[in-house]
């Protein structure tokens, strides 16, 4: 019987691949396309000798399709880059990547009339001006602010996705992910949970951008892998919201982060980003009706788990240190 093939765009990245191992597991024949913009080898490195899981590493916008012989199931685009820091210095190819990336993965969904899946972000909401978020709020984003290029390339994606749907009727689904963490995050990605777990690990003190009463909801990343997988299941074309409930300010997460690991930190606050939203919670009412699906996992339980992968990453010298170059990095710090 010919296997199911499902392909991924940012399959190296830390919710990429944690999406490589649902479907490997599952008896899935696995292709993962990424150009190490911002994600690692190391994340799949385990599936490497696997017969199911074939890892093409280019650049999803001068990438041949026609290279591609196989008829795919399931198309899931994930690749671009998603920490702020990340996105401030990539900028162009960020707006690329949700734009004629997403273009060229609609095609190839096209053509295997395959399912489709593009990953949006909460950041389609910008600075919400109401709480929580639900999908049908059109946001409060800035088109030409720094974050600009990430809100707005996942906003265009979205009505790319839905002009492919409704002119060609692919079988397509947007989903748009609040902020994510666990295993497989850079430890140097810029994110505020990486930056406290090296920061506290580190003895260093704990940075706060602006005055920390700005709120965020952390969903953990195994609870989110079972709400993208069963999105895939459903027939809904709408945009879906998954991402945890639980609000906490960045000052409430400082202290959980040192509850967990049982260190005192220093707090230091530095100046607000520019256009930083104050507060983001999504409403998972549609999640839980269409999909049956809610987060699990607590922030403590979550957090948790991190911080045990962070530690057996490396030893402590090096907990600060840059990671291995991959395809465009080119090193910078914060962009303020
Ligand atoms: N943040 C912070 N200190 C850090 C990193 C981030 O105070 O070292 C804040 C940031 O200003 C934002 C929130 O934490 O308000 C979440 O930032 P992150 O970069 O994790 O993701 P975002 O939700 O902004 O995409």
């Amino acid at each position: 019987m010919r296997k199911r093939q499902v392909l991924i765009s940012g399959g190296a990245g830390f919710i990429g691949s944690h999406l490589c191992d649902y479907y490997i597991q599952r008896g899935y024949k696995v292709w993962c396309i990424d150009n190490l913009c911002t994600s690692s080898i190391e994340n799949i490195k385990h599936l490497g000798n696997l017969s199911d899981f074939k890892f093409i590493q280019e650049d999803l916008i001068t990438f041949k399709t026609s290279l591609l012989k196989h008829k795919f199931d399931m198309v899931f685009h994930l690749a671009s880059p998603a920490s702020p820091p990340d996105y401030f210095r990539l900028p162009l190819e960020t707006l690329k990547v949700n734009s004629l990336g997403t273009e060229k993965m609609l095609e190839i969904a096209k053509m295997s009339e395959a399912k489709f899946l593009f990953s949006s972000t909460s950041e389609v909401y910008g600075d919400p001006t109401i709480s929580p978020q639900p999908e049908i709020y059109w946001g409060n984003v800035n088109p030409v602010g720094p974050r600009s290029v990430y809100d707005e390339g996942k906003r265009y994606g979205e009505a790319l996705v839905m002009a492919y749907h409704r002119k060609y009727r692919v079988n397509t689904r947007i989903i748009r992910i609040f902020n994510t963490y666990g295993e497989r995050m850079r430890l140097n990605d810029g994110r505020v949970i990486p930056n406290f777990i090296a920061q506290i690990l580190d003895s260093k003190p704990l940075t706060i951008y602006g005055d920390g009463k700005q709120t965020r909801s952390f969903c953990y990343v195994d609870d989110l892998i079972k709400g993208i997988t069963k999105m895939i299941e459903v027939d809904y074309h709408l945009p879906v919201n998954l991402g945890n409930p639980d609000e906490f300010t960045i000052l409430q997460l400082a202290e959980v982060i040192q509850k967990i690991t049982g260190i005192k930190a220093q707090i230091e606050f530095l100046p607000p980003l520019e256009d930083d939203p104050k507060q983001r919670r999504p409403d998972i009412s549609k999640a839980k009706e269409l999909l049956h699906w809610e987060p699990k996992v607590s922030l403590e339980e979550g957090l948790t788990k991190t911080l045990n992968y962070f530690r057996s990453l490396v030893p402590p010298p090096q907990w600060n240190r840059k990671q291995k170059k991959g395809g465009c990095r080119n090193e910078t710090g914060r962009i303020r």
